[in-house]
């Protein structure tokens, strides 16, 4: 039994979003059925529809930052009830048996996590879709509560980008003393930015982006430096313990790594490939320096980030769009033009209908 589900897709590589009809499965034991009222638009997504990794299924439907009301629930399901305000981020199953996933860290599970969309789904090899989209439905392990109060639009982008920038804080064991510096002021860089200093850090802005100071600051920066100014760049050398790297291209990270102090550590959560030009050691060796990676954060750990940014009061700047408008949005996140997430109010979609 499957469910007829109408969203916002494509059916090949580099085309533009279209609506499109896709099918859900119906309820298992475990699952909630969910209503989509906000997606947030994360750079991943473009990088789907641009085809970038070349890992797509088709059709694929975007979408992993949602927000939306419980309709259903299966039999088996105790914690969530018709109503309930929720989300869904980047991922809807793992394992739930190996080390990682018993560690509370689904999102590196060692038979592999199932995305929100374009994934097989382990159990009926179903096609996973997005929350661009009427509906969704997804087992109850990967469900979130949204904390009472929360504005549910600028909740979204929590879902993707609040939590990729908030596990690597917290593994790196960011609080008051910290000097952390953030690379690129888009969706994730925003967050970073609050996050961060939310759990009493200092921090910096590296942009490209000259205009984009004034915001910085008011997001809760205390310095900017544009790393295209060599002298800039040079004044911030060996300041940093903790730098989140957010940029989506390929660029050259040797800069940034003299900033880094000793034991400092440079995390890439942007990029995906190969390095040009080539990482130099020397500055690794000499200062006892680390770049690392990391990918969204596990589902306890998710919850922890939205009660911590219900506390205070940390939510995402966003612009809100229709579903018809997601074209020229990717294209203006293509030239960093949003302020500073695009979030679609999903009820546009009934133009579609
Ligand atoms: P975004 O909103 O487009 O922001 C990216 C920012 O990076 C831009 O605003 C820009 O900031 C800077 N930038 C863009 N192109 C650049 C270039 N060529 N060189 C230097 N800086 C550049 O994107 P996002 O949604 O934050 O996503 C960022 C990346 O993270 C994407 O690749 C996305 O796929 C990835 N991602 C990873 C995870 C994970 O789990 N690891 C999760 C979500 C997203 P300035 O104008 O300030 O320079
Ligand atoms: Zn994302």
């Amino acid at each position: 039994m499957t469910i007829k589900v109408l969203g916002y897709g494509v059916q090949q590589a580099k085309t533009k979003l279209a609506p499109l009809h896709f099918e859900r499965r119906e309820l298992r034991h475990d699952d909630v059925e969910i209503d989509i009222l906000y997606c947030g638009v994360c750079h991943s997504d473009l990088h789907h529809v641009e085809d970038d990794w070349g890992s797509n299924h088709y059709p694929l439907v975007p979408g992993h930052e949602i927000i939306g009301k419980v309709t259903r629930i299966g039999t088996h399901v105790t914690s969530f009830k018709v109503d309930d305000l929720v989300g869904v981020g980047c991922m809807v199953d793992s394992c739930q048996h190996c080390h990682p996933c018993q560690h509370g860290l689904e999102q590196y599970c060692e038979e592999g996590l199932t995305l929100t969309y374009n994934s097989i789904d382990r159990h009926d090899h179903m096609l996973t879709f997005g929350g661009y989209s009427e509906k969704i439905i997804v087992s109850d392990k990967f469900v979130l509560k949204i904390p009472k109060g929360m504005p549910l639009q600028s909740a979204a982008p929590l879902l993707c980008a609040g939590i990729t920038t908030w596990s690597p804080l917290v593994h790196w064991n960011v609080g008051k003393k910290s000097r952390v510096a953030v690379v690129g002021l888009g969706g994730l860089g925003h967050m970073a930015i609050k996050l961060a200093k939310g759990l009493g850090a200092e921090v910096t802005l590296f942009t490209r982006s000259p205009g984009k100071e004034q915001d910085a600051l008011r997001l809760g920066a205390k310095h900017v430096v544009l790393s295209t100014h060599e002298d800039q760049m040079n004044a911030v050398k060996g300041k940093f313990d903790l730098i989140i790297d957010t940029v989506p291209n390929i660029h050259d990270i040797n800069p940034y790594i003299s900033t880094l102090s000793l034991d400092g550590t440079l995390v890439l959560v942007g990029y995906l490939g190969k390095l040009d030009p080539f990482l130099n050691t020397t500055p690794l060796i000499m200062g006892r320096k680390s770049v690392a990676g990391s990918v969204i954060g596990g589902i306890k750990e998710t919850q922890e980030m939205l009660n911590f940014c219900a506390e205070h009061n940390i939510t995402s700047d966003i612009e809100l769009i229709d579903i018809q408008y997601i074209n020229e949005a990717y294209q203006r996140m293509k030239k960093s033009d949003v302020k500073y997430r695009f979030v679609i109010d999903m009820q546009s979609l009934k133009k579609d209908a």
